[in-house]
């Protein structure tokens, strides 16, 4: 009953050349109905035509509004730019830019409130999961987000990513990502039983063209969030063939 979903995080890369390619190699193909969302810089979401066989996303959010926020962008502004999803809570963002679980939550609920469907990101360190804290460091992540605003897991998406798997081209096996994402969508049915079985859960973390076959598989995987191979198109293709 879930249907699938593959989202590309373009990250600080690509150009107006790749928006192009994309678009050439991505409409040709025979896609599902909303199962493949690309989440460019947001510079480039005017680029792609308005009309597509596949959906936008952005990669952050502002919490507020709109107002004296410089350098922000607000979920208003995001979907007059074409898109209908959000990332919310890379790793990165959490890393880099310091945002906290309670910041995060309340950008989840602005995207809500605004009508785009966020993609919140959680996932464990290295160092968590040797000390064999990814279950309690995911619990707090889903806690901070739903368990206070429960209604808005129904509107979400959830992408696990562990940290030690991005970018590293070390994925998670099947085993691992599955015992995990079963792990989460057991966790989520303490906020509304109905909403933990219907909700997409993405795996995320050096997906490719060869590995994803097998994580799909899975029983509790419904896509990937694909980050480097997102921005070769031939190969991105082949991973949105693969849930077509
Ligand atoms: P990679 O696919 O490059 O490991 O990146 C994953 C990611 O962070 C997607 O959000």
């Amino acid at each position: 009953q879930r249907t699938p979903l593959i989202a590309a995080n373009w990250k600080m890369n690509g150009s107006a050349a790749l928006v192009e390619e994309m678009v050439d190699v991505l409409t040709a193909l025979p896609l599902t109905e909303h199962a493949v969302v690309v989440c460019p810089p947001a510079t480039l979401l005017t680029r792609f035509p308005a009309v597509c066989n596949f959906a936008l996303g952005g990669q952050t959010l502002s919490h507020e509004i709109s107002g004296a926020f410089t350098g922000e962008l607000s979920a208003c502004l995001l979907q007059e730019a074409g898109a209908s999803y959000v990332i919310v809570g890379h790793s990165e963002r959490r890393a880099l830019n310091g945002e906290s679980d309670e910041l995060i939550a309340a950008k989840l609920a602005r995207a809500v409130a605004a009508g785009l469907t966020p993609i919140l990101c959680i996932g464990e360190s290295a160092t968590e999961r040797q000390q064999e804290k990814t279950q309690q460091v995911l619990a707090r992540q889903l806690d901070a987000v739903y368990a206070s605003q429960p209604e808005l897991l129904a509107k979400s998406v959830i992408a696990y990513e562990p940290i030690w798997a991005i970018g590293t081209g070390e994925s998670a096996t099947p085993e691992q990502a599955q015992t995990t994402h079963a792990f989460i969508r057991q966790h989520l049915a303490r906020y509304n039983t109905q909403s933990a079985v219907r909700v997409k859960l993405l795996y995320g973390g050096s997906v490719n063209a060869d590995n994803f076959t097998a994580l799909f598989r899975q029983a509790d995987i419904d896509g990937a969030l694909v980050g480097g191979a997102s921005l070769k198109p031939a190969e991105f293709a082949q991973i949105c063939l693969a849930v077509t």
